[in-house]
């Protein structure tokens, strides 16, 4: 074997073939008993095809990225939008990421685009420098639309406060002063046809790649190889020796609606202020099967110490970017052991950005130049 990849999500089923059509002998294990990491989909037990770890949304500005996956499916156009209840008992939904929508009926204006954008520059509360979360959030558009739609979602999610959290994980989230109510903005947005796994699957299938789901790296440790590609948590690498990097868990709440042909009017519902789930999914709207009943999702935010807990995403701040540099300068300093994806480079990493960062590293691996920086 040539590389040892440890991980068979986006990051190590992506550099395993670039590697194994560069000719390298590639051995692909994960400790679960499937392909795909957290964008793994399977059909529930009425036939729904759901996303085991939550919804996946595929949508990227990069060409390549998008023709590099498009060798292994086929795409189903989708553009994702998301309503928001900041007020359970009222019900009432509004456009998010904050539009002309969402600004007129939560204040009863009628307001034209100039005139959202006047409403926003006399409700922000202008920051410098922006550091935070809280920053970006109230720069943006002020403190009444901040406690109703981002603080309290916020709490949930993260088990803290707006100003505990980088810029850069509100800032995900754009505002916008025109009616456009799609989640994301990016040139493409699609859905793999036949699913993540059926794409997962045809990315593995090549004779240089032998892959072991149900296999746990420490079980292989020891195994002759060239290198390593490992895309786990990279302080579980390194044994934890400067402390655990925090990572965020989620519990999934998986419910099948029998009598229900559509639940909600969008794919995603967020609860900012109520309930201990952050946002509801309904899958029919993101894969646009056909189906008799419908199938959903709640997200439950939840610590590493909840029992059985993964981690799901890294925590931007800068105390938690301190620690990861600890581990970082350790990764530095290996020859043959490669930290690639969401958890091993503790970036929050989007799907179409771990596919970039892979394709960059296999690249370099597959010249033999120093691959020593593994950012993309
Ligand atoms: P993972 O998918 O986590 O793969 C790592 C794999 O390594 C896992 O399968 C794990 O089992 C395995 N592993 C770890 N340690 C070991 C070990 N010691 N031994 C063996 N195997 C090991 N991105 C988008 O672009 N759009 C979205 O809509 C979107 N929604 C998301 C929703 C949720 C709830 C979450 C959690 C993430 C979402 N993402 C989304 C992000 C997306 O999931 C990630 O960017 C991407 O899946 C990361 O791929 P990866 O290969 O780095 O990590
Ligand atoms: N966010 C929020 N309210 C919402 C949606 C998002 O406050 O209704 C904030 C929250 O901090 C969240 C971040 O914006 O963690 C990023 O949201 P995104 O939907 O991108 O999160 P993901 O899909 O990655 O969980």
């Amino acid at each position: 074997m040539d590389t040892l990849i440890v991980g068979a999500g986006f990051a190590g089923a992506v550099s395993a073939r670039e590697l194994a059509e560069a000719g390298e002998r590639v051995l692909v294990i994960d400790k679960r008993p499937h392909v795909g990491g957290n964008a793994y989909d399977r059909p529930d037990a009425a036939g729904v095809l759901v996303h085991a770890y939550g919804p996946h949304i595929f949508h990227t500005n990069s060409q390549a990225v998008f023709d590099w996956l498009s060798r292994f499916t086929a795409w189903r156009p989708y553009e994702h939008r998301v309503l928001a209840v900041p007020d359970a008992a009222s019900g009432r939904a509004y456009p998010l990421p904050i539009n002309r929508t969402t600004i007129n009926t939560l204040y009863g204006l009628d307001l034209d685009e100039a005139g959202v954008a006047a409403f926003l520059e006399r409700v922000r509360e202008p920051r410098e420098p922006i550091r935070s979360s809280e920053d970006v959030v109230l720069n943006s558009v002020g403190r009444d639309l901040c406690e109703r739609f981002f603080r309290g979602y916020t709490r949930k999610q993260w088990g803290l406060d707006l100003s505990e959290l980088a810029a850069g994980v509100a800032a995900r989230i754009p505002t916008r002063t025109h009616d456009d109510d799609r989640y994301f903005s990016d040139r493409f947005q699609a859905m793999p046809a036949e699913g993540y796994t059926r794409m997962f699957e045809r990315m593995l299938d090549h004779p240089n790649i032998e892959l072991r789901t149900g296999v746990e790296y420490a079980l292989v440790a020891g195994t002759d190889r060239r290198r390593t590609v490992f895309t786990g948590p990279i302080d579980e690498y390194y044994g934890r020796r400067f402390g655990a990097l925090p990572y965020r868990s989620l519990r999934f709440e998986h419910e099948h609606l029998a009598d229900t042909p559509q639940l909600q009017p969008v794919g995603t519902v967020n609860y900012p202020n109520d309930h201990a789930w952050t946002r509801i999914t309904e899958f029919k709207h993101l894969t646009g099967q056909q189906h008799p009943g419908s199938s959903v999702v709640r997200e439950i935010p939840q610590g590493m110490d909840a029992p059985g807990a993964e981690p799901y995403y890294p925590i931007p701040n800068p105390a938690n970017e301190a620690l990861y540099r600890r581990y970082e300068a350790l990764a530095a300093a290996e020859t043959e052991v490669f930290f690639l994806g969401r958890l091993a480079q503790y970036r929050y990493y989007n799907m179409d950005q771990v596919v970039g960062a892979a394709l960059a590293l296999a690249r370099r691996l597959a010249e033999g130049g120093s691959a020593r920086s593994t950012a993309a």
